[in-house]
C-alpha cells in the first residue's frame, strides 16, 4: 500500500530546502521499493497570502490522514504585522496539536568533516551525540488564558498535567534504552510548580527503567553545561519552551542551524522538519543549506516507515558530501567548495544512488 505523505514547503527558504529533500525522498523510495503518494499544500505566510489563514482546515485534515508530514519552515517579516492568532507560526502549533505529535526529537551530532565549522573547540564537540526529547503539545506555548490586556499587560499560562509528562518521559526512556541509557531531565523545579510535578512524574516513570541512569538538571545550568561539556549528555528530556531554546543551543555544536533535523512523533503520526526557521535574510538566493531537511527525510524513513536501511544510506551520503569538501555558505570553513542549495541536494542524491546500488538496493518503482 502506498504511504501517504503531505508536504508543506512554507515560507522563505522552506520551498528551497524542501525541494531538495523531496528529491532525496522520491529517489530513496524508488530505489527502496517504497510506494509513495505525495501531496503538497501551502502553509504559513504562503497560505495567509492565498486563503487569509495560516493553515486551511481541509489541509490539516489531509495531514491527519497521512502517514507522515514533511514541513519546511514558516514565517517572515511580511507577516509579522498580522494579528497574533493568525500568524504563520500558529500553523505549526495547529499541525503539532492536530497530529498529536507530542514528542519532538532533535539529535545534535556533529559531522566529523565539519568539526572546524563549530564555534567551539574541536575537542569539546568531537564526541557529542545528544538527543533532545522536547515535549511539544503542552506547556506555555498552548496554555490558557493567554493574551494582551488593553495593550498594557501580556500574559501566558504554563500548565502540565501528569499524563503529558508521563508519556513524554516514557518516550525519552524508550529512546535512551536504544542509546547510552542516560537521561538528563531538565526543569526549573527550584521555582516552578509545573517543574516540581515534572520531576516527581519523571522519577516515577524512571522506576520502570532500572537500566537507565537518570539525572535532573536546572535549565539555566543545562544551558551552561551544553557549552562547557556537551559530551556528558545522552538524552535530554525537557518541556516545550526549555526544549525549544536548548535544542537551538545544541545545534550550534554542529556548526549551523542548517544541519539539524527533527522528528515530531506521537503514538501514530510523524511530522518531520528542520529545526531552523524560514531564514528570510537568505531566502531566494539559492544558498540555504538543505541538509537539515534532507536529514529530516532520513528520520521520516526511520521513524514512520521503519526503513533504517534507507535512512542510514541518506546519512552516509550526507557524510560523504561533507568529506568531499562540499559546503553551503553557512558551513563554509574554507576547506572546500561552496555550492548552492540545489547542487548540495543533487550531490547527496548521487551519493545515495551509488551507495544504494552497491548494497543491492535498486528496484526502480514509480511514485506518484
Ligand atoms: P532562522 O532559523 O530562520 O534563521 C536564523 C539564522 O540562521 C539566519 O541567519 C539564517 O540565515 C540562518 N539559517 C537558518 N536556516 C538556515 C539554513 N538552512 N541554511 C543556512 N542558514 C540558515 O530564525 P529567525 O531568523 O529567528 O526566524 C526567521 C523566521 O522564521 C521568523 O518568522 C520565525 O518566526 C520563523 N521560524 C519558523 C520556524 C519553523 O517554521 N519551524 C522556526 C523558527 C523560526
Amino acid at each position: 500500500m502506498k504511504k501517504r505523505i503531505v508536504v508543506f514547503p512554507g515560507d522563505g527558504i522552506g520551498p528551497e530546502v524542501v525541494g531538495q529533500a523531496k528529491k532525496v525522498l522520491v529517489r530513496a523510495a524508488e530505489m527502496g521499493s517504497l510506494a509513495l503518494d505525495v501531496q503538497e499544500f501551502p502553509i504559513g505566510g504562503a497560505s495567509i497570502d492565498i486563503f487569509g489563514v495560516p493553515l486551511k482546515e481541509e489541509y490539516l485534515k489531509v495531514a491527519k490522514r497521512a502517514d507522515a508530514v514533511l514541513l519546511g519552515a514558516v514565517g517572515g517579516p511580511k507577516w509579522d504585522v498580522v494579528e497574533p492568532s493568525i500568524r504563520p507560526e500558529q500553523a505549526l502549533l495547529a499541525l503539532r496539536k492536530g497530529l498529536k505529535t507530542y514528542a519532538n526529537l532533535r539529535p545534535a551530532r556533529p559531522y566529523s568533516a565539519l568539526l572546524k565549522a563549530s564555534t567551539l573547540k574541536e575537542e569539546v564537540v568531537k564526541d557529542v551525540d545528544i538527543l533532545v526529547v522536547r515535549e511539544l503539545t503542552g506547556g506555555i506555548y498552548f496554555g490558557r488564558p493567554r493574551g494582551i490586556k488593553d495593550g498594557k499587560k501580556g500574559y501566558n499560562t504554563l500548565v502540565y498535567d501528569r499524563k503529558e509528562i508521563e508519556r513524554i518521559a516514557r518516550k525519552a526512556f524508550d529512546l535512551a534504552m536504544l542509546r547510552k541509557k542516560h537521561v538528563t531531565s531538565v526543569d526549573k523545579a527550584n521555582i516552578l510548580e509545573t517543574s516540581m510535578l515534572w520531576r516527581e512524574v519523571v522519577k516515577e516513570v524512571a522506576a520502570g527503567y532500572p537500566a537507565i541512569r537518570l539525572d535532573h538538571m536546572y535549565v539555566d545550568n543545562c544551558a551552561m553545561q551544553i557549552i562547557r561539556s556537551p559530551g556528558q549528555f545522552d538524552v535530554i528530556l525537557t518541556d516545550n519552551m526549555f526544549g525549544d531554546i536548548l535544542s537551538d543551543e545544541a545545534s550550534m555544536l554542529t556548526g549551523s542551524l542548517g544541519m539539524l533535523p527533527s522528528a515530531s512523533i506521537g503514538d501514530k503520526k510523524g511530522l518531520f522538519e528542520p529545526i531552523h526557521g524560514s531564514a528570510p535574510d537568505i531566502a531566494g538566493k539559492g544558498i540555504a543549506n538543505p541538509i537539515a531537511t534532507i536529514a529530516s527525510v532520513a528520520m521520516m524513513l526511520e521513524y514512520s516507515f521503519s526503513r533504517v536501511d534507507l535512512s542510514a544510506l541518506i546519512e552516509e551520503a550526507i557524510q560523504e558530501v561533507l568529506q568531499d569538501g562540499l559546503r553551503t555558505k553557512d558551513i563554509d570553513d574554507g576547506s572546500g567548495d561552496v555550492v548552492s542549495t540545489e547542487r548540495m541536494g543533487e550531490e547527496i542524491v548521487k551519493r545515495f544512488e551509488h551507495r544504494a546500488s552497491q548494497r543491492g538496493i535498486g528496484n526502480v518503482g514509480k511514485t506518484k
